[in-house]
């Protein structure tokens, strides 16, 4: 049975028992205004103060984050669109079905479906819908980015699935294309599924197509990084490639709240994902958040392509700077990346968690990540560090900005510059960026 290790579990019950003190000598009013302290707490630091390069975060425009609060927030609509539970639905259809088009209209596929809560959510219904308990699956694994959806600990090992890895080359940072056809033809998959938490290439997925064909197997992939990239023409065309279904996450470089997308062309395919989802997945689906996605789908057909294509430049931007200034940046042979996400190896200076933790010190955020020369028990101590550059483009900066993102690294990381310091000098220059873009406001 898989669990949760003993000691993480005292680490958050630390906690809960010293905000439960806490609150035991407080108000129900003196309760609410210390919420909401707290909420504004972190957005005058994250939202504020911080360079946030987190790869798996963005902004939303402010007309999407005022549709969360919207009177919509407190309706529910379980069921397909013109084939509900409840009465009272027609804006309710009206709205859903601008978004599933809008969906449509932007990659360009015959059906989409938005009443995923989360990526992970869209995940489970793709291994409810196309697999049965004791199918083979192959996904990446985790060093090479492989998330958790679909390996053992996550959706596909909660199907019952058995999981090969899908063999990667870690210098290529891409998939062994001739290695993957030799065990496919041997553990014959019902479902090929890519995608990563890590993911600086496109994938061969042409070539992939005719293995999966050869074998007789679904091609599946999780876009939930790349989803934005893709609606902005600045990632492969991951159907028109040949993926049977796409998922992705929206509050990625999709740049809308948080939940997720699928999207297929095959109508046979059709009545089971729409199953899987509901009753399947999804009663209330949040259905203001719903509307946030589809301004948000409205935003990347006017503005995606720009956005997008200046979210990759950033990124090889500060991939070069780092690079310059002595960092191990993972691709160099090959551009750096070809997405909003840098992966460096920070071994030399700690490990990922030590160099993730003096950053934000100095109000710069990132993430540990496993790097594919890792093993998987690494995970909680890994040797990368993964940077994204979605949130800073949103924000307005270019590759000038990118190449003082990285002054600010390197002055933290080799440099050994006090994070006081440096949090002052980071505070200050993020004051001059502070608006949305690539939106109407
Ligand atoms: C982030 C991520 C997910 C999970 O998406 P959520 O929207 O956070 O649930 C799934 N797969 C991959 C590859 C991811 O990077």
């Amino acid at each position: 049975m898989t669990t949760i290790s003993e000691s993480e579990i005292q680490i958050t019950e630390r906690i809960l028992a010293q905000t439960g003190k806490m609150l035991a000598e407080l108000f129900p009013q003196q309760a609410r205004d210390q919420v909401l302290d707290t909420v504004r707490k972190n957005e005058e630091w994250r939202g504020r103060q911080c360079i946030n390069l987190l790869a798996p975060e963005a902004l939303m425009s402010p007309t999407a984050r005022r549709l969360l609060a919207s009177e919509l927030s407190q309706r529910a609509g379980e069921g397909e669109i013109g084939n509900r539970w409840f009465a009272g639905t027609r804006y309710i259809d009206e709205l859903e079905a601008l978004c599933v088009e809008l969906a449509k209209r932007l990659f360009q596929c015959n059906f989409a479906d938005h009443r995923l809560v989360s990526g992970m959510v869209g995940n489970t219904v793709v291994y409810l819908a196309l697999t049965q308990p004791g199918d083979v699956v192959m996904s990446l694994p985790k060093p090479a980015g492989g998330h958790s959806s679909n390996r053992n600990d996550g959706p596909a090992g909660l199907r019952g699935c058995h999981i090969a890895d899908v063999p990667f080359d870690p210098y290529e940072m891409t998939v062994d294309v001739d290695a993957l056809r030799t065990v496919a033809r041997s553990v014959r998959p019902q479902l090929i599924a890519l995608g990563s938490t890590l993911t600086l290439f496109p994938y061969p997925l042409r070539e992939i197509k005719a293995i999966a064909d050869e074998v007789g197997a679904y091609l599946y992939l999780d876009g939930a990084h790349q989803l934005g990239l893709m609606a902005g023409g600045q990632f492969q065309d991951a159907l028109g490639e040949g993926a049977d279904v796409l998922t992705g996450s929206t509050g990625k470089t999709l740049s809308g709240p948080q939940g997720g997308l699928i999207l297929w062309n095959e109508p046979k395919l059709t009545g089971r994902l729409r199953w899987a989802i509901f009753p399947g997945m999804a009663a209330t689906h949040q259905i203001n958040r719903v509307a946030a996605l589809a301004v948000s789908l409205a935003e990347m057909l006017a503005f995606g392509r720009e956005y997008m294509a200046q979210i990759v430049t950033n990124a090889q931007a500060l991939a070069r700077a780092l690079h310059e200034r002595g960092f191990d940046v993972l691709g160099a042979h090959k551009g750096y990346t070809r997405t909003h996400q840098v992966a460096m190896d920070v071994a030399k200076y700690g490990g990922g968690y030590e160099v993730a933790e003096r950053l934000a010190q100095a109000n710069i955020i990132t993430n540990k990540n496993l790097l594919p020369t890792d093993t998987p028990e690494q995970w909680n101590r890994p040797s990368g560090l993964r940077l994204g550059t979605t949130e800073v483009t949103r924000l307005g900066m270019k590759e000038t900005e990118m190449e003082q993102v990285a002054d600010f690294i390197h002055q933290v990381v080799v440099v050994g510059e006090e994070s006081e310091r440096v949090r002052k000098e980071v505070t200050a220059f993020r004051e001059s960026f502070q608006t949305v873009g690539y939106c109407w406001e």
